[in-house]
């Protein structure tokens, strides 16, 4: 067992667990009835958040998955069409909910490498104005996807075809602010060319519960009637919109360090780099490694009776985030090593 005797979880940066001090400020939140308005931590996050991304107004939401699939039913109508990466979470991880609650019919197209969608793949799907197709009406980007941020000049790029193309263009943000933090700009930066943006407060960010989305005060009004009829009017969710303040307060700069961990990471596991082991450069907070799968579900177990939990596969990630630290890391390395040394 590790030192702290201390669960390493690195599957994913939506298990941090809400520290001593964001529980104190959940604990302590004024709070008022949310589906009447009248929650001022909710109203409070919801203005922070806008004014963050650069949007005029936001809706707080339940999850990230709730975040896209209101925005995307506030863009589109029955029958519309939406573009979008064919790993995209908006489409190959949210149920299909767009298509089943929304009569959306998404159009996947694969990512590029740098995880942009080449935009003469997208002009060739987009749908000429004939009965015979859908009405292509979106065009959804990730930032970050697969932790990779996207080139600054590509969003610029893809907004202006978008525009071109009478098209509306969202951006699935859950981790836009790894995004921003990495390329060392502002978050309302690389939101500027979108019409809407999600964000998720649950992942390295660090709050419990939470996600936002954001957009012009006459899209958002109309998000927030999917949003009720998606079960998401919520009560006295200041509580858990307290947390969400902590986090845009105390836990953005300190992605860096997150990052840092992931380079440091990486370089680690470049000395195992072989034939059946091979190591990503760190994007943002993740690392992709790739390995025989059966044999990853051996170091999965191996991992997990020291304490360390991975996502086995084929290609998996492994993502730092609060609640993983330098020397947590090293323990890791050390364990791989054991492991190795057994080949
Ligand atoms: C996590 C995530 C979401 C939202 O996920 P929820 O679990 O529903 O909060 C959306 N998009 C991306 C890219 C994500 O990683």
């Amino acid at each position: 067992m590790n030192s702290q005797d201390k669960i390493i979880d690195l599957r994913s940066d939506t298990v941090t667990k809400p520290g001593e001090a964001m529980r104190r400020v959940m604990a302590t939140a004024p709070v008022g009835d949310d589906v009447y308005g009248d929650d001022p931590t909710v109203n409070r996050l919801e203005a922070m958040t806008a004014e963050l991304l650069g949007f005029e107004a936001s809706a707080f939401a339940t999850s990230g998955t709730q975040a896209n699939l209101i925005g995307i039913l506030a863009h589109c109508q029955r029958g519309d069409e939406y573009i979008v990466g064919q790993t995209a979470h908006t489409f190959a991880h949210e149920a299909g909910g767009a298509a089943v609650f929304g009569s959306v019919q998404p159009q996947p197209i694969e990512f590029e490498l740098d995880s942009t969608l080449d935009l003469n793949k997208v002009a060739a799907k987009i749908k000429p104005d004939d009965f015979h197709f859908a009405r292509t009406r979106l065009f959804c980007l990730e930032n970050t996807h697969n932790g990779q941020a996207l080139p600054r000049p590509y969003l610029t790029d893809a907004g202006n075809f978008a525009r071109a193309h009478g098209l509306k263009f969202h951006l699935d943000g859950a981790r836009l602010i790894n995004a921003a933090v990495a390329q060392g700009v502002e978050a309302a930066e690389l939101t500027r060319p979108f019409d809407s943006s999600t964000l998720c407060l649950s992942k390295g960010l660090g709050a419990p519960v939470g996600s936002l989305l954001c957009g012009d005060r006459e899209f958002i009004h109309e998000a927030k009637k999917w949003r009720k009829m998606a079960g998401g009017g919520m009560r006295q969710a200041g509580i858990l919109a307290a947390a969400g303040i902590y986090a845009l307060e105390n836990n953005i700069d300190r992605l860096a360090e997150d990052h840092a961990l992931a380079e440091k990471l990486a370089g680690h596991l470049k000395k195992f780099a072989a034939k059946n082991f091979q190591v990503g450069e760190a994007q943002t907070n993740m690392v992709f490694v790739q390995m025989d799968g059966q044999r990853s579900l051996e170091l999965a177990d191996f991992l997990g009776k020291h304490g360390v939990l991975v996502n086995p596969g084929a290609e998996f990630r492994l993502v730092t985030h609060l609640d993983v630290t330098a020397a947590d890391i090293d323990y890791f390395v050390q364990l791989l090593e054991e492991f190795f040394q057994a080949d």
